[in-house]
């Protein structure tokens, strides 16, 4: 997973908050672009997590409720953080993508709003000083190494529909394929009851409807970071 320093480095800043060039409003956010589908987005500010949803428009949103205001992440493949959770500055808002009506490829939309949550129906900030001010400073810390959780996804474990439909749970070097949901939820079952008598060793899975299914791009990466074959 990038940090905060290299995933916002200045190289990947795209159209500017406010530019107006071929769009009929002036840009609400800043474009972070020149990374993969899939890439992990970090958070460039702590917040709680306020929403966590699909829009038509701007895709997979996450929008935490931070110091500066309420700060979103627009475009995502996959949502990252559950509404309620505490993301620090480095955890992972969700997978970089390319969904909903106003995206024209891979890019983070970086939203800042002083006053409203999502929809944003009040007053937007420019986040890039902000963001600016965190690289700087996650710079000199060495950028943060905090382990990412996102719905379903960790950088320990994983469980996702696969881009061909079979529901997949992966950990580093092992990758197990469920072809139908009783199969799911046999293994499910199997570990709650450890959990249950006390085990830590496996997060919980979460329930059949409640797992992603990720892009190719994203599926391959995490096929990469757990040392599988795709
Ligand atoms: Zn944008």
């Amino acid at each position: 997973m990038l940090s905060v320093a290299e995933f916002y480095a200045e190289s990947h800043f795209r159209d500017p908050f406010g530019a107006t060039e071929g769009r009929p409003n002036p840009h609400r956010g800043l474009d972070v672009a020149g990374w993969l589908t899939g890439t992990i987005v970090p958070a460039w500010t702590g917040g709680t997590v306020v929403t966590s949803q699909y829009d038509s428009a701007l895709g997979y949103v996450v929008v935490v409720d931070s110091p500066f205001g309420f700060a979103g992440v627009s475009h995502l493949d996959v949502l990252g953080a559950p509404v309620g959770a505490f993301i620090p500055v480095g955890g992972a808002w969700g997978a970089l993508g390319d969904t909903g009506r106003l995206s024209e490829g891979p890019h983070a939309h970086l939203t800042l709003a002083p006053s409203s949550r999502f929809p944003w129906t009040g007053p937007v900030i420019d986040p890039t000083p902000h963001i600016r001010a965190a690289r700087e400073s996650s710079s000199l810390a060495g950028g943060s190494t905090t382990p990412i959780t996102q719905k379903g996804i960790s950088m320990a474990e994983a469980v996702m529909v696969a881009p061909t439909d079979t529901v997949v749970h992966m950990y580093p070097g092992v990758k197990s394929h469920f072809t139908s949901r009783e199969d799911y939820e046999a293994y499910k079952a199997s570990i709650d009851t450890m959990r249950a008598a006390g085990s830590t060793d496996a997060m919980a899975l979460p329930p059949l409807h409640d797992v992603t299914k990720v892009s190719w791009a994203t599926y391959k990466q995490l096929c990469r970071h757990f040392g599988v074959a795709e």
